[in-house]
């Protein structure tokens, strides 16, 4: 199909880039000792309690762990949104844990696409324009975040809906819009906080699929914060979180439950690959 062309040359100059920014060290994330601690003296709350993590580049993680774990706040720290109390942070091979907002913000705008539940796209702008608005902030030209714009939403099977706004999208696909955007500007790693928690069944293993294809086939570093299992078997790599440490670091099928016999009704997830 000629329409797979520019598709097919965005994908290879995603490859090209997710392996070439940085530092070219197959390290993405090399996290040390991180802490963090919310508030001071008697209302201090120690959310992360001395926290490594090494990332290598084209891994696909998942991180898992029950309410109040740590797990928002690591992702946070991730995604360069806020500082750790302590410790160390390396991303791309840049310290980034003391700079400042601003120094930050430059960092997560090169490195780093969010994708969040609530899939938070503007609400009166059309795919295509929420696509395009990471490149505004990059001070991309106009006609060049068009063209990136097609690319992405091309990438992501929704080049037949550029001109559509989210609430005349399906949750999955306003969820592959909200993937575009995170992919605009070529960063090599998305952060995803619970990207299938708003969604049904077949709407969560379309954007698995989504994510999956990204990381096999363009290298891109996958890191999703999420609480069912189903999600995390997905992954190639589970890390659990508990009480603001890692308690468990492993591969996926050695992670997931096998799935029950008797199905939803039993408890299993439904999600799965
Ligand atoms: P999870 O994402 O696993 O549910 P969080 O990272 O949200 O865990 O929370 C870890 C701990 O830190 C919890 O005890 C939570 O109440 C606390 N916490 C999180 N954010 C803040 C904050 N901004 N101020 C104070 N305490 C916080």
């Amino acid at each position: 199909m000629s329409r797979r062309a520019p598709a097919d040359r965005a994908l290879q100059d995603d490859a090209r880039a997710a392996r070439l920014q940085g530092d070219g060290s197959d390290v993405l994330i090399d996290v040390r000792d991180m802490t963090k601690v919310y508030g001071t003296g008697e209302m201090a709350v120690h959310a992360l309690r001395g926290v490594s993590l090494t990332v290598r580049r084209g891994e696909f993680i998942a991180i898992m762990g029950p309410s109040g774990s740590g797990k928002s706040t690591f992702m946070h720290l991730l995604g360069c949104l806020d500082r750790p109390t302590s410790g160390t942070y390396r991303l791309a091979g840049q310290e980034v844990s003391r700079l400042s907002r601003d120094e930050l913000a430059l960092v997560r705008n090169k490195q780093i696409g969010f994708v969040f539940q609530s899939f938070n796209l503007l609400a009166r702008t059309t795919a295509e324009e929420n696509v395009e608005l990471p490149m505004v902030y990059a001070g991309v030209p106009a006609d060049r975040r068009a063209r990136r714009a097609v690319e992405v939403l091309n990438g992501v099977g929704l080049g037949n809906r550029l001109d559509h706004l989210p609430s005349e999208l399906s949750g999955g696909q306003q969820q592959r819009v909200a993937i575009a955007r995170a992919l605009a500007n070529r960063a090599p790693m998305l952060l995803a906080d619970e990207p299938t928690g708003n969604l049904d069944s077949a709407s969560s293993t379309e954007i698995m699929t989504l994510f999956r294809g990204l990381n096999r086939d363009r290298g891109i570093t996958v890191v999703i914060v999420t609480h069912d299992v189903g999600v995390a078997a997905w992954a190639k790599r589970v890390v659990t979180f508990k009480d603001g440490l890692i308690i468990d670091d492993r591969l996926s099928q050695e992670a997931a439950p096998t799935p029950e016999p008797e199905g939803p009704a039993g408890g299993a997830p439904e999600v799965r690959p």
